[in-house]
């Protein structure tokens, strides 16, 4: 007995945890500051922890009120049917749902590069596979309507990601409608918007209530702090919402991860606090960082710290690139951040916003090693 053939699925390899980079470096865990994986700097909400306690003496039940009451909160925020909320296993369970409900085998999806890893490896666990279409760092990895439609060819499902990983740019609603009107009938346009809580443009949702082929993927774990609870939902067109009882595994997202949700939404104050804060650290990063840096619209700044593949920092030769060596000689110092060459930004980091105090280390270390 062997497997199926899986030479063409590539592992994802997450940004390390503290404990392990702080075990390598012989470091106090305490000194090091992770800004490689866009969490929440302030923590979970403090409303989400208490639940989190409150319902943790019910596990030995299946979940079942939590998922429903979470969904109709859900419906009841965003104006749409109960049917139309579908909860997952973090954002990335939610692509599976997509993929589980729209592709049919050997169907493809059309995805940004750079680009989120998942949506690739979802599309091939389930027969499918990606082409994509290329956001350019000379117009500032500008995202209309037209990058799209330039590659597009027919796929199933369009992916758009806005606010986009690593670069931080967002396709304005208007484009993500002329989107929907241009391609074919049967593509789905997929707009993640992950980071939306981040964002100075609308959300997509207007196009979900009037139309039939614009879905939605949002998580709690940037902004509400709950990457550890694995919680996300897609927002769904109500034509064929009720797909979702076909295709999703029973009890996929627990009671507390529920519980937490549910919390976390009645949580104005962590949220204000939030957004207010990495507001103030991505005008920190532009103003301080020695390095070009993009506006971004998410929790997270992408910055050029070197000529890119095969130069070192400061454009002599290295073996690593400059996104790289730069990252490696930051974590020396206790700052973690993001080497954006499996992004194929090979030249550049992703720095996740957090506070003041974080950033102001943050950047004294970066310009150092970029300068060095
Ligand atoms: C973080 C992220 C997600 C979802 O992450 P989950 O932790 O699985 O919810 C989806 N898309 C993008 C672009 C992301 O950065």
């Amino acid at each position: 007995m062997e497997p199926r053939d899986l030479s063409d699925h590539s592992i994802y390899r997450a940004g390390r945890g503290i404990e392990e980079v702080a075990r390598e470096l012989e470091l106090d865990p305490g000194e090091l500051v992770k800004l490689s994986s866009n969490e929440n700097v302030l923590g979970p909400s403090p409303k989400a922890v208490a639940a989190t306690r409150e319902y943790a003496d019910v596990v030995h039940l299946y979940p079942k009120s939590s998922h429903t009451d979470l969904i109709d909160r859900l419906a009841d925020d965003w104006g749409l049917a109960p049917e139309q909320i579908w909860l997952a296993n973090g954002g990335d369970g939610v692509l599976d749902c997509f993929s589980r409900a729209v592709l049919r085998p050997d169907e493809r999806l059309l995805v940004p590069q750079p680009g989120f890893a998942y949506y690739g490896m979802s599309a091939r666990y389930h027969h499918g596979d990606t082409e994509s279409y290329q956001l350019s760092k000379a117009d500032g990895f500008a995202q209309t309507a037209d990058t799209v439609l330039e590659a597009y060819d027919g796929e199933r499902v369009v992916v758009v990601t806005s606010p986009h990983n690593p670069t931080g740019s967002v396709m304005p609603l208007d484009e993500v409608e002329r989107l929907a009107e241009e391609t074919d009938e049967d593509t789905l346009v997929l707009v993640d918007e992950a980071y939306g809580e981040f964002a100075n443009v609308e959300s997509a949702v207007s196009l979900v209530r009037e139309r039939d082929d614009v879905a939605i993927l949002r998580t709690f774990s940037k902004a509400y702090g709950l990457a550890g609870m694995r919680l996300g939902y897609g927002l769904v067109p109500e034509s064929w919402a009720d797909a979702y009882a076909r295709i999703h595994t029973p009890f996929d997202t627990g009671e507390l991860t529920c519980r937490a949700g549910l919390a976390a939404l009645d949580d104005d104050e962590h949220i204000e606090q939030t957004v207010e804060m990495v507001e103030t650290a991505r005008e920190y990063l532009y103003e301080n960082l020695d390095a070009r840096t993009w506006k971004s619209q998410g929790n997270f700044v992408l910055a050029e710290v070197g000529a890119g593949e095969g130069a070192g920092p400061a454009g002599g030769q290295s073996e690593t690139t400059g996104g790289e060596a730069v990252t490696d000689a930051a974590q020396r110092e206790g700052i973690i951040v993001r080497d954006c060459s499996s992004f194929g930004l090979p030249g550049c980091v992703r720095i996740t916003c957090g506070t003041s105090e974080q950033m102001e280390r943050a950047v004294a270390v970066l310009n150092e090693v970029i300068d060095a």
